[in-house]
C-alpha cells in the first residue's frame, strides 16, 4: 500500500491537493532510501502537530468576521520549526501541510539546522484596509503563539505576507513576552533585525541554481530566452537577475494576465508599470499573450515563481525550455513531472532551487540571536556558497543514481531528516 492511501482523518481524499503531490513524491523516493532508514520512512508522511485557530477580527464597519488560521510543524527533528505565512482564500490544511513538508526536505537539503513548518490565513488580504489586516496578523500570531518563538519554529513571508507583517508578528509576540523577541520570524524590516540581502535572496538562488545547472548542460546564460510565471518577491528578483546577466526575459505571467517579447522584455520598466497600473497588461514594448501561448513559448529556460500546480498533464507536453527551474512550492505534478522527464526537460526542484530564501532567513535568524550584523556582500557570498554546494550534491547524486533532480534532493534531505531522527531516538 503506498503512502496516498494513509491519510489522516482530518483530510478529505477529494481534496488532498498538493498534500497528494507530497505524498506521491515520498512514494517514489523512498525505494532509494538507504536500507538503514528506509524503515523510518512513515515518519515523513505524517505532520508532527497541525494547529487550526479561528481568528476572528473586528472590521471597519464594526461587523465581527472570522478567518480560518493553521500553523503546522511537520518535523522538528533538525531543530526549530521554520516556514513562511501565507495569506490567501484557498488556503487549506492540507496545503499548508504540504508546504511544511516541504521545508522540512528543503532546510535539510541546504542543510540549515531548522525543521520544517508552514502557516496560512484563508483570507483575500485585497479586501481588507490595512488596520484589519493588522488586527488579523496581530490576532493570528496571539492564537499561534503556544507553538513559535526564537528557538522552537520561526515564520517568515509567504504569498501575500510582507516585512510590515512580519514586524506586527514580531511586535505581537514579544508584548505577550515581555521582551523584544526579534528572533521569532525572519523577513522583517532592516531596521528592526531583518537582513541585507533577504529580499532578494529566493530569486538570487533561483538565478544561482539555474547557472549550476546550464553551465553543466553546455548552455550559456549570456543571450538564453528565460520565460517566468509570477512576478512577485520571487518571480522579479530572478527576472533582474536574469537581465543582468545578458539574458532574454521574453514571457512573464501573472495573476493579471500574460506578456512577451521575443526580443526581451525591459524588466525593470515592466516592473515600474505593474507598480503602477497593477497589471502586466499594456506594459512597454510588450504584447499581450494567452496562458496557453505563455507555456508554448519558446524559451531556454522556464521559470515557475507562482503557485502549485502550474504545470500539469495538461500543458508540460507543450514545454520547450530546457531547464525548468521551480522558485515556487510545488508547481509541478507528480504526472506532469514524468512528462518532463521523457522529454529532457532538467527540472531544479524547489526544495533546492527556492531554497535562498530560507538560507538568508537561517543567516536573519543568526544575526538576531548574536545581535551583530554583517554586510550585504557577505550575506550574498555565503549564499550562493550554499546553493552551488547543495546543487552540487544534487547533481552528483542524481548522476550517480541515475535519477531526475527532484529524487535526489529528496533522497538527500530525507536521509538527513531520518538520520536525525534514528541518532535522537524514538521519545520516549
Ligand atoms: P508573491 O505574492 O510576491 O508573488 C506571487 C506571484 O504569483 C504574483 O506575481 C502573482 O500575480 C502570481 N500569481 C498568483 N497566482 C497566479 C496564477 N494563477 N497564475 C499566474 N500567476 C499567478 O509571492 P512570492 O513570495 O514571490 O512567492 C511565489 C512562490 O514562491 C510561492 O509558491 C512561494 O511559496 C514560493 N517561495 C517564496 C519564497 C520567498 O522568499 N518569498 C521562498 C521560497 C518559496
Amino acid at each position: 500500500m503506498n503512502n496516498v492511501s494513509h491519510i489522516p482523518s482530518y483530510l478529505s481524499a477529494e481534496h488532498l491537493g498538493p498534500w497528494e503531490t507530497y505524498l506521491v513524491q515520498i512514494d517514489r523516493v523512498e525505494p532509494h532510501l538507504s536500507a538503514e532508514l528506509r524503515p523510518l520512512a512513515p515518519l515523513l508522511t505524517r505532520p508532527k502537530r497541525a494547529l487550526i485557530v479561528d481568528v476572528p477580527i473586528r472590521l471597519d464597519n464594526g461587523e465581527i468576521a472570522h478567518f480560518e488560521g493553521y500553523r503546522v510543524q511537520h518535523n522538528l527533528s533538525r531543530g526549530p520549526g521554520k516556514g513562511g505565512i501565507r495569506y490567501h482564500p484557498d488556503v487549506t490544511l492540507a496545503e499548508v501541510m504540504a508546504l511544511s513538508a516541504w521545508m522540512t526536505v528543503k532546510n535539510a537539503v541546504v542543510n540549515v539546522p531548522f525543521g520544517g513548518a508552514k502557516g496560512g490565513v484563508r483570507v483575500d488580504p485585497k479586501l481588507l484596509s490595512m488596520p484589519e489586516l493588522e488586527r488579523l496578523t496581530r490576532r493570528y500570531t496571539s492564537e499561534i503563539n503556544i507553538l513559535i518563538g526564537q528557538d522552537k519554529d520561526i515564520p517568515a513571508p509567504d504569498i501575500n505576507t510582507n516585512e510590515q507583517v512580519m514586524a506586527w508578528i514580531m511586535d505581537t509576540f514579544s508584548m505577550n513576552e515581555g521582551k523584544t523577541s526579534m528572533g521569532v520570524v525572519t523577513g522583517k524590516p532592516i531596521s528592526l533585525g531583518g537582513s541585507l540581502g533577504r529580499k532578494d535572496a529566493t530569486g538570487r538562488g533561483v538565478f544561482v541554481s539555474t547557472v549550476e545547472a546550464a553551465r553543466r548542460l553546455g548552455m550559456q546564460i549570456e543571450g538564453a530566452k528565460v520565460a517566468i510565471q509570477g512576478f512577485g518577491n520571487v518571480g522579479e528578483a530572478s527576472a533582474r537577475l536574469f537581465a543582468n546577466a545578458g539574458a532574454k526575459v521574453v514571457a512573464l505571467q501573472d495573476s493579471s494576465g500574460a506578456i512577451a517579447n521575443p526580443a526581451g522584455l525591459d524588466v525593470r520598466a515592466v516592473k515600474a508599470f505593474r507598480h503602477q497600473h497593477d497589471t502586466l497588461i499594456g506594459a512597454p514594448g510588450a504584447e499581450t499573450i494567452d496562458a496557453g501561448h505563455f507555456w508554448r513559448c519558446d524559451a531556454d529556460i522556464l521559470v515557475a515563481a507562482a503557485m502549485e500546480n502550474q504545470i500539469t498533464a495538461s500543458n508540460a507536453g507543450s514545454i520547450k525550455a530546457r531547464i525548468l527551474t521551480e522558485g515556487a512550492n510545488g508547481p509541478t505534478t507528480p504526472e506532469a513531472d514524468l512528462i518532463l522527464q521523457e522529454n529532457g526537460v532538467t527540472v531544479i526542484p524547489d526544495v533546492l532551487a527556492n531554497a535562498g530564501g530560507v538560507t538568508v532567513s537561517y543567516f536573519e535568524w543568526v544575526q538576531d540571536i548574536s545581535a551583530f550584523f554583517w554586510t550585504e556582500e557577505e550575506i550574498n557570498a555565503r549564499l550562493d556558497r550554499i546553493m552551488r554546494e547543495a546543487f552540487a550534491a544534487v547533481w552528483d547524486a542524481a548522476q550517480a543514481k541515475g535519477v531526475v533532480m527532484r529524487t535526489a534532493a529528496f533522497v538527500l534531505g530525507c536521509e538527513r531528516v531520518l538520520m536525525a531522527h534514528k541518532l535522537r531516538g524514538l521519545y520516549p
